[in-house]
């Protein structure tokens, strides 16, 4: 890779740290980077093709110093993809760096190696030839993803500010994390700097496993509760990687197949049907700007006193259940 002209992606951009829209979540980008991994590792990238490119940091630096790099290997990163690229030969005497290819796949990308002469989908707008003779294809019908080539040496810095991965973390380091803030539980976990990958499908699962509220704050999680929640989210997260994520938009695997975990889903927009521990409607409460489902029976809401811990002028009391 030539040059550092590149700016680097804006973490916020990326969607990684405030996100308001559904989107692949870990089991789904891991789903995905295994099938990648798989089907990609150790192919050369012979050429670039961009259509519309404004979710492209810098797409003439892609471009330019993407051809001739091979795809050392694919990892998931929180909700990232990253792709390890080793240079090519390449340019004669042009000094290689070594770079990630980093994407996002916001709310709607795909990433998946495609025949040539298979039809190209709508929104398709980038295309890398691999030396096998397959082409790469990323399609984002709504561009909220973003895709970067970073040097190798810039991805720490890119990266640093996320989180705790939930399948690699010790319970006291989850406990120490949930320690830290003044939040509600839902919102913690959303919070891509606290732990990476999670998003509101998991999230509203794994507090229905443990019966915990999403409105409880989290420092006042008894610590049994955060034992429980610790391995409910674990659980959670290793089932929906089995089923190979959960299809509630338009999210296929590399090989265009839908996962199944949402047949397993035990809150995520079921709104006003019954609970499958105990009966009772589950209901939907806005938590950090995100529809967040529960049951009212298994998930008591905490306390009042805890609720108003930090009351607002004109903030309705208690009753913070919403339509969206
Ligand atoms: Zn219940």
């Amino acid at each position: 890779m030539r040059g550092s002209s590149m700016p680097p992606p804006q973490a916020d951009a990326c969607g990684i740290l405030a996100e308001k829209f559904p989107v692949p979540e870990l089991p789904e980008v891991e789903t995905l980077a295994r099938g990648l991994r798989e089907q990609i590792a150790g192919r050369r990238i012979l050429s670039v093709r961009l259509g519309k490119t404004d979710f492209i940091d810098d797409p003439t630096a892609l471009e330019r110093d993407l051809p001739g790099n091979r795809i050392e290997s694919v990892a998931r990163y929180g909700k990232f993809l990253v792709l390890r690229l080793a240079p090519g030969n390449g340019a004669a005497g042009a000094k290689s760096e070594r770079a990630c290819l980093l994407v996002h796949l916001g709310m709607t990308g795909q990433l998946a190696p495609r025949l040539p002469e298979e039809p190209v989908a709508r929104h398709t707008h980038a295309f890398f030839a691999l030396d096998d003779g397959r082409e790469l294809r990323y399609t984002d019908i709504r561009r909220f993803g973003r895709m970067a080539l970073v040097p190798e040496a810039a991805l720490d810095g890119l990266l640093g500010n996320l989180g705790l991965d939930p399948l690699e973390t010790t319970e006291e380091e989850f406990r120490a994390r949930l320690a830290e803030r003044r939040a509600m539980i839902k919102a913690l976990l959303l919070d891509q700097r606290v732990l990476r990958g999670m998003g509101n499908i998991y999230c509203d699962e794994s507090l229905w496993r443990a019966r915990i509220h999403p409105t409880c704050h989290a420092a006042r999680l008894k610590p049994e509760q955060v034992t429980r929640l610790c391995r409910a989210i674990r659980k959670v997260l290793s089932a929906a990687i089995r089923l190979r994520g959960s299809s509630v938009s338009n999210y296929v695997d590399t090989n265009g197949q839908p996962g199944s975990y949402q047949l397993r889903h035990r809150v995520y927009q079921r709104e006003g049907k019954g609970c499958f521990r105990c009966g009772a409607k589950i209901r939907r409460v806005m938590v950090a700007g995100r529809g967040s489902h529960f049951c009212p029976r298994c998930q008591p809401a905490p306390r009042k006193r805890a609720l108003r811990a930090r009351p607002r002028r004109g903030r309705r009391r208690g009753g913070t259940v919403a339509a969206d």
